[in-house]
């Protein structure tokens, strides 16, 4: 016998939007405003009172930091997505390249789930920040050998290239470094911009407005 599965729990309507919104890969940006600009919604934003994260400009760099976090029950990039696509949540007109906005989270009723999302931007940065490396070069032809931190050993090893030997004596290496992509690299700095974003703008009250940048 079939029983009914409560997928979409009355009283939050973007649960019913996430499905249909789901996919597609959105651009999204982040600021915060002083509460009393939003008072009005179809008043223009002004600049300079705005605050917003210094990400990188790398396309989908904070769908993916956002991805894995969750936000009051949802993972965080589908209640964005869900959000910005529901046509009863009132826009506002945002400074700068960048669509209608709405707000994502408002304190002090969401200052607790701001706060947790932050926590988790934190912990999935730390996660996933790579492994430290060792680095050294040989002397011959300047190649660069990178040994992860837990693997060294003081011994000698032939150079691939130029087959000079080289000694991988912690004392002799050029320095560390971390062995991450360049792209996991921008996406774990921009949780941590995000994380220190979201608790800057609850420390000043302000609440927290999303818009689908233009590409
Ligand atoms: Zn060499």
């Amino acid at each position: 016998m079939e029983t009914a599965r409560p997928d979409h729990l009355p009283g939050d309507p973007l649960k019913a939007t996430t499905d249909a919104a789901k996919e597609k890969p959105v651009n999204f940006r982040f600021f915060a405003v002083p509460g009393y600009q939003i008072a009005e919604p179809s008043e223009q934003l002004r600049a300079e009172e705005l605050v917003e994260p210094s990400v990188p400009h790398m396309e989908e760099a904070v769908e993916q930091a956002l991805s894995g976090a969750e936000f009051r029950d949802m993972r965080a990039p589908d209640r964005l997505r869900a959000l910005l696509s529901t046509p009863s949540a009132p826009r506002h007109t945002s400074p700068g390249g960048c669509g209608p906005a709405v707000v994502f989270a408002q304190p002090p009723q969401d200052l607790p789930a701001l706060l947790r999302l932050a926590d988790q931007l934190d912990s999935l940065a730390a996660l996933e920040q790579g492994e430290r490396a060792l680095v050294w070069k040989c002397a011959q032809c300047g190649s660069r050998y990178a040994v992860p931190v837990s693997l060294v050993r003081a011994v000698s090893i032939r150079c691939e290239r130029c087959t000079a030997t080289i000694d991988l004596v912690a004392e002799r290496c050029l320095g560390e470094e971390t062995l991450v992509d360049p792209f996991k690299g921008a996406v774990n700095t921009t949780r941590r911009e995000l994380a220190g974003f979201f608790r800057e703008a609850m420390a000043r009250g302000w609440p927290v407005l999303v818009c689908a940048a233009e590409r």
